[in-house]
């Protein structure tokens, strides 16, 4: 048996209950894995509230991230004691996910944890901070250097801009942190922002197809009309990496900035990011995310919390990451 989080739908309504399930309800996979740690975000919010169609039937269970310990396998990559992280392939979507104290998955959906990152700091960083790294990777494959000038974040004190921020920083840019909460500012500061900017100054585009080069780069996760202010800001050669839709996911804007500056809108996907990459992600984040700015960053969690939490992340609410502890 084993504690799950788990969601059932009725006239359109999404309710959640802690249940106690037989390992027989598990999802078919090749990989059994006691989970725990699992975490939150922004698409777990979605999923906790019955939003964006992301499952399609129910009961289910949510979570698109967790980390823990192979406990059966018939998976050649994996055996029984293996630590193992899952994030995305839309796993807590259309598979049963992390919101359990255990997980039946794909062996080639997992990759090793880390020497010397525990479950709970791999799931700090979860699929959030994986994304970010995959932003950061972009720009730097673009060839943005830190000598180039200011690199822009929004949604700056939500998973992804939290640590963007701190890799960023590590890395040596002169990070500029957008956010629209005051009460973040010396957080932010703590993490590695330079300057911080109210997002109240670029949610809206000035409407002239260029305006005066601000920024070398850009990690975005924010999109819409905040995404739509920034092109017409960045440097000649400038690249925003852009990942999210918290601010909407239309794009109003013209091709001036991408025709007259060279400018490059660089994609992030995390869920089918295949699996050599996220191997050098992981990689990377274990040797430049500051480990004590990620534990500043963390707020633990029970699956109790979630459908709370789950409806705070929606609201933008959440300040850098969430960590369920699963036992
Ligand atoms: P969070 O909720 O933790 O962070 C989002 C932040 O965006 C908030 O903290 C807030 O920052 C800002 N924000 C929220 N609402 C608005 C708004 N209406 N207008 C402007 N800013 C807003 O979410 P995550 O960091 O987990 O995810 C961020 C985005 O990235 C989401 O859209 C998510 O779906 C996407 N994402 C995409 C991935 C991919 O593979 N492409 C993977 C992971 C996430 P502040 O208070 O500082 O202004």
């Amino acid at each position: 048996m084993f504690k799950a989080l788990v969601l059932n739908e009725k006239d359109g309504k999404v309710t959640s209950a802690i249940e106690d399930l037989p390992d027989d309800r598990l999802p078919e996979g090749d990989v059994l894995v006691r989970v725990h740690n699992s975490t939150l975000n922004y698409k777990d919010g979605l999923v906790l509230n019955g939003l964006g169609r992301l499952v399609k039937t129910y009961p289910h269970v949510g979570g698109v991230d967790f980390a823990g310990t192979v406990l059966e396998s018939s998976h050649k990559d994996w055996k029984a004691g293996d630590q193992v992280i899952l994030t995305g392939w839309r796993v807590g979507e259309i598979h049963w996910g992390g919101y359990a104290e255990k997980a039946r998955v794909k062996g080639e959906w997992l990759v090793p944890l880390p020497a010397g990152l525990s479950t709970e700091r791999a799931m700090a960083i979860g699929t959030a901070g994986f994304t970010a790294m995959l932003c950061v990777m972009a720009l730097e494959e673009h060839g943005v250097k830190p000598d180039q000038g200011d690199v822009l974040v929004t949604g700056a004190a939500g998973g992804v801009g939290s640590v963007a921020i701190a890799v960023l920083a590590s890395l040596g840019y002169r990070v500029v942190a957008s956010t629209g909460r005051a009460e973040t500012h010396d957080y932010l500061k703590d993490l590695g922002a330079a300057e911080i900017i109210d997002r109240a100054t670029i949610s809206t585009p000035s409407g002239k197809p260029l305006d005066s080069e601000k920024w070398a780069a850009a990690v975005d996760s924010v999109g819409g009309s905040t995404l739509a202010a920034i092109l017409p800001q960045m440097k000649y050669k400038g690249a925003v990496a852009a990942c999210g839709l918290a601010g909407g996911t239309k794009l109003e804007t013209t091709v001036i900035p991408f025709i007259l500056r060279g400018v490059a809108l660089l994609g992030v996907d995390s869920v089918a990011c295949p699996i050599f990459r996220r191997k050098i992600a992981w990689a990377r984040l274990t040797k430049d995310l500051p480990m004590a700015k990620l534990d500043a960053m963390i707020e633990r969690a029970t699956l109790e919390d979630l459908p709370r939490l789950g409806k705070a992340i929606l609201e933008g609410q959440i300040k850098g990451r969430v960590v369920v502890d699963l036992g």
